[in-house]
């Protein structure tokens, strides 16, 4: 099973310059086989690299010769990767949602070269790369095993890092419960079936910062030094918003994978979510497709089983403890008092019940469910002080 381990590092001035030159190399070699495959149609990876021998031998490219040839052949590789994905996902033998052709790259993106085994080696504490020279990455964790490739990474706020794709072995632990299910929300970002809940960090204050520094940077005089650093003081407002959230939902999932057999989400929408500009900001902040990410690639760390549900399943209508059916429930109602069986619910908590039920193969007798509520039109809704509208602004 293979996994990503990454470090900081802090360049020299010599190789800060080295790797812009890189990055540019990098940059071209894509731009240049993208624009190619869109002028005609895609030729795959052979003859792209055969191109970009004899190009390297014309005036125009004859520059990219001074960085090493490993990440240009990787550039093309990378295209190659998300040529066959856009493909696939063309003609529907891809999972998740639809993939967008390869785009051109940009200088103002975060930048990116992969370095395969012959172009790179680690002695003791420093990693050289060809032509780079020798970098020292601040070693936060150890390397489990001999890593099959390493990428350089320059992101918006011009943080550098190494990026290790390493072999490592599947985690044995025993779980302490045989599974759970786990309701995603914005206010609560995760109820679980065991009742517990987990809350997001607040984000609000750093989200704050990013628009009043977006609408500066609207003002702002394109190519001016003063625009250059709002653009970046941007970058790093949402580097501080992604690393607040990816330690949250890592530290999460851990716990989730580690002390459960199965773990059960719902499928959420989260495309056709993010359609809806009200929620929009709020949902993207949340990183519920992130969570997932982390819990399906922990799960098979762990050994675990790790179930999506199909969003069409009425979790929230649906009573945990008999199986009722009470019907749509407007956003506001918190809390549910089950007519047929007088159980009091957490919407929230009920509905990851439900999930853990679907998931694991327990579902209620749907046709009695049904011929219930027919006779019976609605349940008695129990609005609690808890009753708070779904994004709390
Ligand atoms: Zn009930």
């Amino acid at each position: 099973m293979k996994a990503r381990y990454q470090y900081r590092f802090y360049p020299t001035d010599q190789q800060r310059q080295s790797l812009a030159q890189l990055f540019g190399c990098v940059r071209v070699v894509w731009n240049d086989a993208l624009a190619l495959s869109k002028k005609d149609k895609y030729q795959g990876y052979n003859k792209l690299s055969a191109l970009l021998t004899q190009s390297k031998k014309t005036v125009e490219r004859e520059w990219l010769k001074e960085v090493s040839s490993v990440p240009l052949q990787q550039s093309l590789k990378n295209l190659d990767t998300a040529y066959k994905n856009y493909f696939d996902s063309l003609k529907g033998k891809r999972k998740g949602k639809k993939l967008s052709a390869p785009k051109f790259k940009k200088r103002t993106n975060s930048q990116s070269a992969t370095f395969v085994k012959t172009g790179f080696s680690i002695t003791g504490e420093s990693v050289y790369l060809a032509k780079i020279g020798n970098l020292n990455p601040i070693w936060s964790r150890e390397l489990p095993s001999d890593p099959s490739s390493v990428t350089v990474i320059k992101d918006c706020a011009d943080r550098y890092f190494l990026s290790f794709v390493v072999e490592v072995q599947p985690v044995q632990v025993d779980a302490k419960n045989q599974s759970i299910g786990i309701d995603l929300g914005i206010k609560t970002f995760a109820a679980m079936s065991n009742g517990e809940k987990a809350f997001s960090p607040n984000y609000s204050a750093l989200d704050l910062k990013v628009r009043k520094l977006q609408k500066k940077l609207a003002r702002q005089q394109k190519g001016s030094n003063r625009r250059n650093k709002t653009r970046l003081q941007i970058a790093k407002t949402h580097n501080q918003i992604a690393d607040t959230r990816k330690d949250f939902l890592h530290k999460l999932s851990t716990k989730l994978v580690r002390e459960n057999q199965t773990i059960v989400l719902e499928d959420l929408n989260v495309s056709g979510m993010v359609k809806n500009r009200k929620l929009s900001r709020a949902i993207s902040l949340q990183g519920w497709r992130e969570f997932r990410t982390l819990c399906e690639a922990k799960s098979e760390k762990f050994g675990r089983t790790f179930t999506v549900i199909s969003r069409w399943e009425p979790t929230s209508q649906v009573c945990s403890e008999c199986g009722f059916k009470w019907g749509k429930l407007d956003l506001k109602i918190r809390s549910v008092k089950c007519l047929n069986c007088g159980t009091e619910h957490d919407r929230d908590e009920n509905a990851a019940k439900n999930i853990q039920k679907v998931g694991t193969g327990h579902r209620h007798d749907s046709k009695r469910t049904m011929r219930q509520s027919k006779t019976t039109s609605v349940a008695s809704v129990v609005e609690t002080s808890r009753i708070t509208a779904p994004l709390g602004r």
